[in-house]
């Protein structure tokens, strides 16, 4: 097997070059390694490499394959771990200098259950800092580029992840959507993400940034490789009461016939004219037309469906999301976790001080703003009132899915923009979390799929949303979508250049 074409292949082509002992997991492994060490410079998506480690797992995995062992789907395949998902044994930072050298004891379900599976860590993607923010320009440890164009922002706060997927360094990589956090960056970076349903997936270990929308997801260039490794992560946990009963479908199954005739027929997917009332870039509301017209020749039917209170998402959830932060962040307090200030006076500056030089500036400003919205003389005027519209957003979700399957969305309404072009204004920054939001306010699931480029060669996404725990219908509808177009195979640039020389771009 050429060495250079190894990352094109997608979990179900690698699965079988493992079983047939075409490819080893260590030889797997140092592909991807070297492709972290020659484009990383560039990207800074990649946080901490675990090298070492990597390799003596993959061992493990060649050994478990040379005793022949039946392995499961994700045996021996690599993978990329968003740096708010607690590793046992190496540092988790969340993007911040409050945990920049903070060695969780214990791993997060959904790292202990890849591991359990097979799947070899081969490190932690970049973050804007507690999962804040939508540029990944927000990091402790510096921006992370978009690998098609270097001047343009690869989406937050799971941009470190989608980066790293979009330029080929890992076949999988995790991440987590609190307001869209894996899919804006998916879309900014072409690539596929799902968000499961709220509960799908154990938050045990994952650090809480808002704990009622933080929801674990995967990233993958495509939707069948997302749907072994959900099957994997999903389902029950002790550890997390907010983690459903509900049975995990097996995802991988209900990708079959996905080739046939019509392998869409009667599927109702709805399309909400709120979406593409105002602001929407005319070259995304082009590609969803297109995708909507993809859905429709494979058998879809479409439909309109009204989300009455589609404007209301963003600022309801802005004051839900940064209520919670406020509270969930006040245990950094330079006593239990990460920085403590040194040659303080009293406890109360070392309160002060570790929580001043530790947070970034955005947190902060998420911290101040969610403490007054919470405080006495403004929690009716805001928080309550925001539950209040939690629920009607909810309900209108709910009306939208009596009459339709799907729903058919923009992911985000610009394509990447510019390095810095927001940072000193988080309202816009916040706004093109419009599209994302609301879905996580209803607990829906969500994927982000790619449905084009614009003029300048930049990705463009489009996200399906379903009922609760519809996420094999999600799975089916990209999966049958993408067998049928072409977006999701196409790598920028860097990607393509021969790992080790110098790229283009
Ligand atoms: N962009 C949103 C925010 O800044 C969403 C973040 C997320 O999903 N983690 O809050």
């Amino acid at each position: 097997m050429s060495d250079e074409s190894i990352h094109e292949l997608s979990l179900g082509e690698l699965r079988s070059a493992l079983d047939s002992a075409e490819l080893s997991a260590a030889a797997l492994t140092s592909h991807y390694l070297d492709r972290i060490e020659a484009l990383n410079p560039l990207l800074n998506c990649v946080i901490t490499l675990c090298r070492e480690s990597a390799f003596s797992e993959a061992e493990a995995a060649d050994k478990r394959r040379a005793g022949g062992a039946k392995l499961g789907a994700l045996d021996g395949i690599p993978l990329l771990h968003k740096d708010l998902f607690c590793t046992d044994g190496t540092r988790t930072t969340c993007g911040s200098r409050m945990l920049s050298e903070w060695v969780a004891p214990y791993d997060a379900t959904v790292v202990a259950k890849l591991r359990q599976a097979g799947a070899i860590m081969l490190g932690k993607t970049n973050m804007d800092e507690f999962a804040m923010g939508s540029s990944n320009e927000h990091s402790y440890f510096g921006l992370v580029r978009n690998p098609w164009d270097l001047g343009k922002v690869p989406g937050g706060s799971s941009g470190g992840s989608a980066a790293a997927i979009a330029a080929r360094l890992a076949p999988l990589a995790t991440g987590t959507d609190t307001g869209g956090s894996i899919r804006q960056p998916a879309a900014f970076c072409g690539v596929t993400g799902i968000k499961p349903t709220y509960g799908r997936v154990s938050r045990f270990g994952m650090v809480a940034f808002a704990s009622s929308l933080d929801q674990g997801g995967l990233m993958a260039p495509r939707a069948a490789d997302l749907a072994a490794a959900l099957s994997i992560i999903a389902g029950a946990d002790p550890h997390d009461s907010t983690c459903s009963n509900e049975p995990v479908d097996d995802y991988s199954e209900a990708l079959a016939g996905a080739t046939a005739q019509l392998p869409l027929k009667g599927l109702k997917v709805g399309l909400v004219p709120q979406h593409f009332d105002t602001g929407l870039d005319p070259a995304i509301d082009d590609a969803v037309q297109r995708a909507k017209k993809t859905l429709l020749e494979l058998g879809a039917v479409a439909e309109e469906v009204n989300l009455e209170r589609s404007a209301l998402t963003v600022p309801t959830y802005y004051v839900i999301a940064l209520a919670e932060c406020s509270s969930n962040l006040s245990r950094y307090d330079g006593v239990r976790f990460g920085h403590r200030a040194k040659d303080v006076g009293s406890l109360d500056e070392l309160y002060e001080r570790s929580r001043a030089e530790g947070f970034g500036a955005e947190v902060k400003r998420r911290i101040m703003l969610g403490t007054y919205t919470l405080s006495a003389g403004y929690y009716d005027a805001y928080y309550k009132k925001a539950q209040q519209l939690r629920r009607l957003i909810t309900d209108d979700f709910k009306q939208a899915f009596h009459q339709v399957d799907v729903i058919l969305a923009p992911t985000t309404p610009t394509p990447p923009f510019n390095l810095a072009e927001r940072l000193d204004d988080p309202v816009t920054m916040y706004l093109g979390d419009i599209y994302t939001c609301g879905v996580n306010l209803a607990g829906l699931p969500a994927i982000n799929i790619p449905v084009g480029h614009n003029g300048d060669g930049l990705p463009l996404g489009a996200q399906l949303i379903g009922s609760h725990f519809s996420e094999s219908t999600l799975l089916r509808t990209a999966h049958a979508f993408q067998c049928a177009t072409h977006w999701h195979q196409a790598v920028p640039a860097v990607a393509s250049s021969r790992a080790g020389t110098a790229p283009r771009g």
